[in-house]
């Protein structure tokens, strides 16, 4: 039943106020890198007390996962109320709590796709930041014709044999378990002989090779898969019928990746803009040629936003097409990019810093190599780009 105007409107303060007694002051600062995102998981090293303290009480009220069912660690909450809350968290600088493959992917696929069992095990785990996943889709002769993978699984009574190679697995390193697409019919047409399966990273067989970056860090790695042992209750959905979970997850990674890339600076480029090369007597910017492009970038922002808005209220009401995920990943994409370009030309060489370890210079050279690769996570933006000529735009293709 959808929540009445009072009803949202008594959700919105008393929101507000749990948020502003409970959300601790460290954790109403902007993000300035990835280093202060809170990914959970066994091994993850929360970079202060309040992280820590503001993931735990997020978790508890089921609001680490807002949407999700109560009974799977999630909050229950509408989708009015879920935009309630994010409004809210917004207007008081609020971080995200914790932030997950688990979240983002998994999670939606499991909702859809899992046995009860697997919610229950998997997707209370995810929305109390216990268990780090990562996505073992590409692989070397496998990224945007993603069907042709070779990692194979082989079936016994009791469990699969995995034996292969992924490659760019984000934070493979640092994660507790993968959902992995692996070949399970070796005869069948590409499409058709791949399955969906989950693992524990720490299972005998898996190995790691971090591959290091322009950047100077090492998001992703070569994953090898030696003889693991997988067993049979782990595999989602079908046998030879992964591909249909392999897409879906496809279109929320989009959705996300094109949703959310600049949504952790909470300080807008504009006012960054101006406190980096000074404003005049009438409080405008100092150099109009930088504030008539930071103008452009933000109107093409706004219009994004309420396109991401209106998106969102088209598939509440049934009307939703997957294929969009392709055209809110492609132009999010390019967005942050523009973003992370402007806000480089801001800082002028400060930009360009490298080691600062105080400043937000030092992350903005990082964060804006980093931005280049956005055209090529979760699908490159020529392959979305044949998606929208193709799905939405009805063009003829091969
Ligand atoms: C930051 C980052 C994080 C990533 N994290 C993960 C992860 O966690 N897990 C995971 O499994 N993968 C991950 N990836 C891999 C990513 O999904 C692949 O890199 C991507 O799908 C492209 O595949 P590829 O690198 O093999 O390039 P290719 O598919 O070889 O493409 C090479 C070039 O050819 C173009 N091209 C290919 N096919 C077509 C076509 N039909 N029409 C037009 N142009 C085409 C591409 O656009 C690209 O420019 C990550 C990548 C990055 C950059």
């Amino acid at each position: 039943m959808e929540a009445t105007t009072t009803d949202l409107d008594t959700f919105r303060q008393q929101t507000r106020t749990w948020l502003e007694a409970n959300c601790p002051p460290e954790m109403r600062r902007p993000v300035l890198s990835e280093d202060d995102i809170c990914w959970g998981g066994r091994h993850f090293q929360f970079q202060s007390e309040a992280q820590r303290t503001w993931m735990r009480r997020m978790a508890e009220r089921g609001w680490t996962v807002p949407a999700w069912p109560r009974a799977y660690g999630g909050g229950g909450l509408s989708k009015d109320e879920v935009k309630v809350l994010k409004a809210e968290m917004r207007a008081l600088g609020c971080r995200s709590p914790l932030d997950s493959f688990g979240i983002w992917m998994l999670g939606p696929a499991l909702l859809k796709f899992g046995s009860e069992a697997q919610k229950v095990e998997h997707l209370t785990k995810i929305a109390r930041g216990e268990i780090r996943w990562c996505q073992g889709y590409s692989e070397p002769g496998a990224g945007s014709d993603l069907a042709s993978l070779q990692t194979r699984a082989e079936v016994h009574d009791e469990h699969f044999v995995v034996n292969g190679q992924k490659i760019w697995t984000s934070y493979a390193d640092k994660s507790d378990w993968i959902f992995c697409l692996v070949r399970t019919d070796f005869g069948a047409k590409k499409h058709t002989g791949i399955s969906f399966i989950l693992f524990d990273m720490a299972s005998q067989g898996v190995s790691t090779r971090p591959i290091l970056l322009i950047s100077g860090k090492s998001p992703f790695c070569e994953t090898f898969f030696d003889d693991v042992k997988v067993p049979r209750a782990n595999l989602v959905g079908e046998l030879n019928a992964g591909w249909t979970i392999a897409k879906y997850l496809l279109t929320h990674e989009r959705e996300m990746i094109g949703g959310m890339l600049d949504s952790r600076a909470v300080k807008t480029l504009g006012a960054f803009a101006a406190d980096a090369v000074g404003v005049d007597d009438k409080g405008r910017m100092l150099d109009c040629g930088l504030r008539s492009r930071i103008a452009k970038f933000e109107i093409d922002d706004l219009a994004f936003r309420s396109l991401l808005e209106r998106t969102g209220d088209r598939a509440r009401v049934g009307q939703g097409d997957p294929a969009f995920s392709s055209a809110l990943k492609y132009y999010g994409a390019e967005l942050n990019k523009r973003r992370n370009e402007l806000l480089v030309s801001a800082a002028g060489s400060d930009g360009l810093e490298w080691e600062s370890t105080r400043s937000r210079e030092g992350a903005l050279a990082r964060s804006w190599l980093r931005s280049k690769g956005n055209s090529i996570e979760g699908g490159t933006s020529e392959v979305q780009l044949n998606i929208v000529a193709k799905r939405i735009l009805g063009l003829p293709g091969n």
